[in-house]
């Protein structure tokens, strides 16, 4: 970004007041930011009372040594033992704690007393395999119970896990094994993907040939059924090794500060970062805010996160956060077209979701496929929609809220990131009025604010960089064996603070607005413009279901707005919508953010996990080999779209 702050253009009047009888009952109340203000740490102190230790914490935040965060670094704990035996302990071992639903249609219910048997079991047979507290567990699968059963029996013996998403290619799953050498990999033989058997043996095979030399062994779970190559020495099914285990495993208490897992981020804006996260703070605050921000009620409610586990949030908000608070969860296989576009809503009739977490990217294709396929089902149990991910337009927000919500449900946008292991941003669904396209405020006990180049905090109205001002309990403790790289990414931009890579704006109240990455900002004639407030304005015409805007090099202007949208179903594309187009933006958000040019195209290209990555599109709007496309999720997108560039440009 350049030395003038972002302009704020986007003018969005709509409000929702929380439903009353949410707020009459509502597990957090506005009090939650005073007392968190009053007293932060006191704060965090009280939130890790939720998990059971072995030995309770006395010291809360060591911050001696910025950036490098101590939380409750004299305690000890077992996190699989706070998602699991404790909630059984508690004399909830009957209930479910995981409705699984295979892509196929295969379903299976498991209760906390069934998975803590099943952790344990997994638990001794990585011991079998010589995975001792401190190794790394590589873990390859696709979306069914073992993956979180996994990622548990290697928390419950102190080794760290790495989950790669099984959509990447061996190659990338290579370099994770390597990076963290983990000693052990737990794949599948295959998951189900749009209707078909789709292996990931192979990729194993082939990955732990190119990391050369530090996985043992590989642990195979049966899954689809499909013939796979099988190493006697190396492999082992998991149904005969975990089968003939003992269900008894005492946990072992660990250090707060003991590593958790690693996790590399999704790879939109570069070279994905192994990024480390521990154990007690981490457990803490996924815990809090998945209650606090879901206003979770255990007993009753049914929540479904439709992320991958391969992502933080499928490990924070369907491993960590929703297992410390013993809820019942579904998990779901496969995607949301299979077999048909309402595969989601028949899930929410089926279980009774009353909690759903999903991202922009997918409510924007249920846009796209039509109102009328989530009407066709029974949503009436839902009472708290999140999305998660990217920004979202306050258009499809608004659709959201209306077709899935039946305009009675809150929806609570939250903002996160891999790094910061737990929600940071987002409104509480029985206390904040809500704004759609606003994460607005940030949570209790979190302090984030808005500042310009020179580190100096900008005033309501004014637009940014988010920085996080005050560490917080799951806070990345570092960059896998690059401290010096999480100092540079990190902590070097703003002294003493924590740089998100992300664009905002503060409104009139103060509230905070996601512009999208500060890569991503636009300098057209002088003034620093947003790619989500452009790409907001285009969904809030009735034409068009998605849009990725770039600002492409110009002789004139310094940048030139180009616009790639996908319209929806019945939409024609033609020069006068085109035009029509152009000028709803300059309407909306004043000619300036008018786009030089408007291109419909058929998909955009995203990571795999469902972001628009702008980069690309900025390399062929400006006629540049294109950089990195690993984590791109199909790379014949950018072949279309490069083809349609030269002729159906529109200009003024
Ligand atoms: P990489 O850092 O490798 O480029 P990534 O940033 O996509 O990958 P994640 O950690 O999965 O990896 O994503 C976090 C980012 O996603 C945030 O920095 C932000 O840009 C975006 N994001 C997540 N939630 C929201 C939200 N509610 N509103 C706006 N942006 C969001
Ligand atoms: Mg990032």
């Amino acid at each position: 970004m350049s030395n003038e702050s972002l302009a704020n253009l986007l003018k969005e009047e709509r409000r929702f007041a929380p439903p009353a009888d949410l707020a009459a009952n509502a597990n957090v109340t506005a009090e939650a930011y005073e007392q968190a203000a009053a007293d932060r740490l006191g704060f965090w102190a009280e939130q890790a009372r939720r998990l059971s230790w072995a030995k309770e914490p006395t010291k809360t935040l060591d911050w001696s040594n910025p950036p490098f965060a101590k939380w409750f670094e004299d305690g000890q704990l077992n996190v699989a033992y706070n998602c699991v035996d404790r909630h059984v302990e508690a004399g909830n071992g009957d209930r479910v704690a995981i409705h699984f639903e295979g892509e196929p249609g295969d379903s299976r219910s498991i209760t906390y007393a069934e998975l803590k048997d099943e952790v344990s079991r997994a638990a001794n047979a990585l011991l079998e395999l010589g995975v001792r507290k401190g190794d790394r567990v590589a873990i390859y699968m696709p979306m069914i119970p073992e993956t979180a059963i996994a990622m548990l029996a290697s928390a419950r013996i102190g080794a760290a896990h790495s989950v790669v998403f099984g959509g990447f290619s061996a190659d990338a799953l290579a370099t994770r094994i390597k990076d963290a050498d983990a000693k052990v990999v737990i794949t599948a033989d295959g998951g189900y993907r749009r209707g078909q058997p789709s292996a990931l043996k192979p990729a194993v095979d082939d990955a732990v040939a190119k990391a050369a030399g530090t996985v043992e062994h590989v642990l195979v779970v049966r899954r689809t059924g499909q013939d796979v190559a099988f190493d006697a020495e190396r492999d082992v099914w998991w149904d005969e090794l975990v089968g003939r285990q003992s269900a008894e495993h005492t946990p072992e208490a660990f250090d707060a500060e003991h590593p958790l897992f690693i996790l590399y981020t999704s790879g939109t804006t570069g070279k994905p970062k192994g990024i480390l996260h521990t154990s007690g703070g981490y457990l803490t605050q996924t815990a809090y805010t998945h209650w606090a921000v879901f206003d979770l009620k255990p007993e009753t409610d049914v929540y479904w996160c439709t992320a991958d586990v391969g992502w933080v949030t499928g490990h924070s908000y369907i491993v960590y956060g929703p297992l410390a608070n013993g809820a019942t969860q579904v998990m779901y296989e496969g995607t949301p077209d299979t077999p048909h576009q309402g595969r989601f809503w028949e899930i929410v009739e089926k279980y009774r979701v009353s909690i759903l977490y999903t991202a922009p990217t997918a409510i924007r294709t249920f846009m796209k496929w039509g109102d009328d396929i989530p009407a066709q089902f029974d949503l009436t149990s839902l009472r708290v929609l999140g999305s998660v991910g990217e920004p979202i337009n306050p258009e499809a927000w608004v659709w959201y809220r209306k077709n899935i919500g039946a305009d009675r449900t809150p929806v609570v946008d939250t903002w996160w990131q891999t790094e910061t292991g737990a929600m940071m941003i987002s409104p509480l669904p029985g206390v904040t009025e809500t704004k759609p396209g606003s994460a607005q405020r940030p949570l209790p006990g979190i302090s984030a604010t808005v500042v310009d180049d020179e580190a100096n905090e900008v005033p309501d109205g004014g637009g940014g960089y988010l920085v996080l001002t005050e560490p917080w309990p799951s806070m990345l403790r570092t960059i896998w064996g690059d401290d010096q790289r999480f100092l540079d990414t990190y902590w070097s931009r703003f002294e003493g603070k924590y740089f998100a890579g992300d664009g905002a704006k503060k409104d009139d109240d103060g509230d905070i607005w996601l512009l999208g990455r500060v890569d991503d900002v636009m300098l057209v004639s002088g003034h620093n413009i947003s790619t989500t407030e452009v790409e907001s304005a285009l969904v809030s015409h009735p034409a068009v279901a998605e849009a990725a805007v770039v600002g492409a090099a110009d002789d004139t202007t310094g940048q030139a707005i180009v616009a790639f949208v996908i319209l929806r179903g019945s939409a024609a594309e033609d020069e006068k919508l085109v035009a029509e187009l152009r000028d709803h933006v300059g309407a909306t958000l004043g000619p300036i953010a008018k786009p030089k040019r408007v291109l419909p195209v058929a998909e955009l290209p995203k990571t795999r996990s469902g972001k628009i990555m702008r980069r690309l599109l900025r390399d062929v709007a400006e006629n540049r080999q294109l950089g990195d496309v690993t984590t791109l999720t199909d790379s014949t997108v950018m072949t279309l779209i490069q083809s349609k560039l030269p002729s159906s440009s529109s200009e003024d």
